[in-house]
């Protein structure tokens, strides 16, 4: 700590502070305008000029660090008058009429010059001063708009694009007067620009403004102000919802964990599903082939009559329900208690499966725990980071910006993926891997680490068990071999493995390119084995990381989502855990045996065997692979219920729909990805006649003849928090003010930042030795291509929300297929050509989008497309371990349809 004084006044702080913000904590409000916290300061607006003794002339404060015994003088008639006649310069090159302007009444311009009492009398004179030129305003972006006149030429926008963001899109052109930002020297709508929106809120003036509903965004006409958090990717970004007249017209990221202000396209922008017209409002029952309107009285007593009624022909195993990695904590809990206790079955999964049921599998193999080890925060303080089957600057765009940051510290970034991924710019070295062979790879780097004496002998010693079994299995991947598998070059798998283990801390990130495989959890075992023979695990910016894909799916595991355990990975089979629910929910028996998962609940439901299934919140007939057999299952069903918040592709085939709301409209918690539990809150009220989902389940519990009633979501919370002790201490009061992450047993624990700190969850770390294991399918003669699937940035799962967002679907209004120009040329196809494409389970089209991201003989479709239901390709077949089917290798046949020239 150092001390000084600050206009006579003794203050405290950290040694190499910065001067302004400590000044401001101390309650100095010094003005400026163009420095931001966490950022490197330009000092360009010249507004927050201090004295300090012993120094020459004035000093910006915001480029100061505080210094023991410094005399600071932050107001005088002197610092004043300078600081008006700067403020009189911004302003002269500030041509608008405040009272028009939508940032009006939260304008950091607006403020200061109220503050100096500088109206436009007296600034028009000092129109001397300037040359005005002539800028033309730009409104070619889907999402901002950029005004000139009101551009002050800070540069707040280029740092929180180029800095906080990592994007390097907006640069300053042209000179003095004349200057302004400008993305890639072009009109936003031609750049490179992803529409993130932070230069939008970095902005102190109006001169960037968010453009969907410019004419209602005015801070003075605002009805309320609603912090909760983003309801699309697993970073659990923080958010304040503006609204007014009962519509959300503004987002704007909150400076809080886990995304300190940042949030992305989707987040920012893709809130205008909730109040579009298609909203489901009222209960709908098919009659006659046709979905009619009911009232709840009437859908809940047929769903109650139909559901019992099949647990007393056929038993309790011929139900099954989709929770929903959508909805929140106490949705989840209270679906699965109502499965467990009320019809007797624990056939409840939700589509986890599809994405990191090898990651519970696995880590919880190796470390005792399934779940990420580490906060998104510490990646940008990592030395190293190693990035393998995750696209996380477009799927977990908050993530990608810490990412970024990292890289720019100097980090060496590491990528293996078969797709030249945008993160590849940034990266040390990227490594492309056949897909499907990731273990040999894996293998190969701890066969490297071993040979050249790098694994950490004292952790593998003190910390774990098994690695002579590992050494042993490792011993035949020696690079040579490797690249005959994989195709990665011997010598950069050297390199891989040398940076990894040398660099002080290294982070494993990962996702559904390593999960989505027959071997899925050999992957996640062989991430798990690299870690540990490194000792790159238990500190900060260390550990193996999966990035999960929806806003809760962390939170719909941790609450019984799962056909395998209750609310905190508790076991089903466990006789004391059964009984512990047994008394808690007052039921005299509960089944001791495992539930099904999402592929075999079709399967059976194919086969007739399971007769009923209620779907909250999902839509198999889009997200499952296998979609005729999907569809085949669903016809087969005697009775469906889908309760959701749209008509979705599995609500066709629905007996019943109920409308339930969504997360703008509920209380409740999300858990992120980094195991953080979140606070969500209602910003509007549900529309029609829909229903929170927990309500509408313990309504329906109580009319099967399981009673369920709960005063709020506190109180199933406070019921979570008593059976479930890795969310003891986890209260809606304590969330108010602090960040947790579990485990959190008790309410004076604090939260695990992160997992494995001194010792494993299971006490020593397993080493498990795997053997590579080729896809299930492998391309010929016939269906020469290698399909691979996955997201985009600008939608979210199976698109019901994003594509009913304006701005997104402006960004991405349709499917398509990635491939390469080798390829289209050997097909006689062009860019934007409609091509067909065929597995052996089923034809779908897309259009042809030439890149370079795939090798040749790869494709790339993305899943969130109806029109191009990639899926219908995909191939059901199982991870023997956690089920999980292999999405992301597919044999297909790729054939040219139509050529844009005829289309034209
Ligand atoms: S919206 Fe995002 S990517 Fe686009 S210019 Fe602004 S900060 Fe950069
Ligand atoms: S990164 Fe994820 S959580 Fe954050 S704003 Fe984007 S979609 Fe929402």
């Amino acid at each position: 700590m150092v001390h000084f004084t600050i206009d006579g006044r003794e203050i405290e702080a950290e040694k190499g502070e910065n001067l302004l913000k400590v000044a401001k904590q101390n309650g100095f409000d010094i003005p400026n305008l163009c420095w931001m916290e966490h950022m490197l300061p330009t000092g360009s607006c010249r507004m927050c000029l201090v004295k300090v003794e012993g120094q020459r002339g004035l000093k910006t404060s915001c480029t100061l660090q505080v210094e023991e015994g410094m005399n600071v003088t932050a107001f005088d008639d002197e610092i004043e008058g300078v600081r008006r006649t700067n403020l009189e310069f911004i302003l002269s090159d500030h041509n608008y009429d405040c009272s028009i302007c939508q940032q009006s009444g939260e304008c950091e311009l607006q403020d200061v010059a109220y503050k100096y009492q500088l109206g436009s009398e007296e600034i028009k004179k000092l129109n001397y001063l300037t040359e005005k030129p002539e800028l033309e305003s730009d409104y070619t972006s889907p999402v901002l708009n950029y005004e000139p006149d009101k551009c002050i030429k800070c540069g707040r926008c280029i740092t929180a694009c180029n800095i906080v963001q990592g994007k390097r899109v907006l640069s300053f052109v042209e000179r003095g007067f004349f200057m302004y930002p400008s993305p890639d020297f072009v009109k936003w709508g031609d750049s490179t620009c992803d529409g993130c929106g932070e230069c939008v809120q970095s902005c102190p003036t109006g001169a960037l403004v968010e453009k969907p509903l410019v004419s209602m965004i005015r801070a003075m006409d605002i009805d309320k102000k609603v912090k909760t958090t983003c309801t699309y990717c697993g970073v659990g970004c923080q958010v304040e919802m503006w609204v007014k007249d009962e519509k959300v017209v503004r987002v704007r990221g909150v400076n809080a964990k886990p995304n300190n202000g940042r949030l992305c396209v989707k987040g920012r922008f893709g809130y205008e599903f909730i109040t579009n017209k298609d909203r489901l409002t009222t209960p709908l029952i098919r009659k006659n082939g046709v979905l009619e309107e009911a009232s709840w009285d009437e859908a809940l007593d047929l769903i109650a009559e139909k559901m019992t009624g099949i647990r007393d022909t056929h038993g309790s195993d011929a139900l099954a329900g989709l929770a929903s990695a959508r909805c929140t904590n106490e949705d989840n809990y209270i679906f699965q208690k109502f499965f467990r206790a009320s019809l007797g079955t624990n056939n409840v999964d939700h589509c986890a499966r599809l994405c990191h049921a090898p990651t519970v599998a696995g880590l919880g193999k190796a470390f005792g725990s399934g779940a990420m080890t580490n906060p998104v925060e510490e990646f940008a303080d990592a030395d190293c980071i190693l990035i393998t089957g995750t696209n996380a600057t477009e799927t977990h765009p908050v993530t990608g910006t810490y990412i970024r940051n990292a890289a720019a510290k100097g980090a060496k970034i590491l990528v293996i993926d078969p797709r030249k991924i945008d993160i590849v710019d940034d990266s040390y070295l990227w490594m492309r891997q056949k897909s499907g062979t990731d273990v040999a790879w894996i293998n190969g780097m701890i066969n490297v680490i071993i040979t050249e004496g790098y694994a950490n002998e004292s952790f593998i010693k003190e910390r774990t068990e098994g690695f002579e079994e590992l050494k042993k299995a490792v011993a035949s991947y020696t690079p040579e071999k490797v690249e005959e598998i994989t195709g990665i070059k011997a010598d950069d798998l050297r390199e891989a493995a040398r940076v990894y283990a040398t660099s002080e801390k290294s982070s494993i990130v990962y996702a559904m390119g390593i999960t989505q495989h027959v071997t899925g959890t050999d992957n996640v075992l062989s991430l798990a084995n690299l870690a540990m023979v490194t000792g790159q695990i238990g500190r900060a910016s260390t550990g193996v990381n999966p990035l999960r894909g929806q806003n809760n799916v962390q939170g719909a595991c941790d609450f019984g989502g799962l056909p395998n355990v209750y609310s905190g990975y508790q076991k089903v089979t466990d006789p004391a855990v059964k009984e512990k629910f047994q008394k808690a929910w007052g039921v005299d028996s509960l089944s001791p045996k495992d539930g099904l998962t999402i592929v075999e609940i079709m399967n059976e439901a194919a086969k007739g065997n399971l007769k009923g299934l209620y779907v909250m919140g999902e839509n198999p007939m889009l997200s499952d692979p296998n979609l005729n057999h999907v569809k085949e299952a669903l016809e087969k069903l005697d009775f469906l219920v889908v309760q959701d918040i749209f008509l979705t592709e599995t609500t066709e085939f629905a007996d019943v729909v109920l409308p339930a709301s969504s997360a703008a409209e509920k209380e409740g918690t999300f858990t992120n990805s980094d195991r953080a539990v979140l606070r969500v809150r209602p910003a509007l009220p549900a529309p029609g006649n829909s229903r929170g989902d927990w309500e509408i389940m313990c309504d329906l519990s109580t009319r099967t003849g399981y009673p369920m009633s709960y005063t709020d979501s506190n109180a199933v919370m406070e019921e979570i928090a008593e059976l479930t002790p890795i969310y003891g201490g986890i209260s809606y009061e304590r969330l108010e003010n602090e960040h947790l992450a579990w485990p959190c047993p008790t309410t004076e624990h604090k939260g695990t930042t992160f997992l494995h700190a001194k010792k494993f969850s299971r006490g020593l770390g397993l080493f498990t030795p795997v053997d590579f294991i080729p896809p299930a399918e492998q391309p010929n003669k016939e269906f020469p291509f290698i399909l691979t699937t996955g997201r985009m940035l600008f939608h979210y799962h199976t698109a019901t929300m994003t594509r009913r967002s304006a701005p997104l679907r402006e960004f991405a209004p349709e499917g398509y297929l990635e491939i390469c120009r080798e390829d289209l040329i050997d097909l006689g196809a062009a860019d934007g050509d409609k091509l067909q494409i065929s597995s052996r389970r089923g034809v779908i089209t897309a259009k042809a989008k030439m890149s370079d991201r795939v090798a040749k003989g790869v494709i790339f479709i993305p899943f969130h497309f109806s029109e191009s239901p990639v899926n219908a390709l995909t191939n059901d077949v199982l991870d023997p371990q956690s089920k999980i089917p292999e999405l992301k290798v597919a044999a297909c046949k790729v054939e040219l349809i139509k050529t844009t020239a005829n289309e034209s």
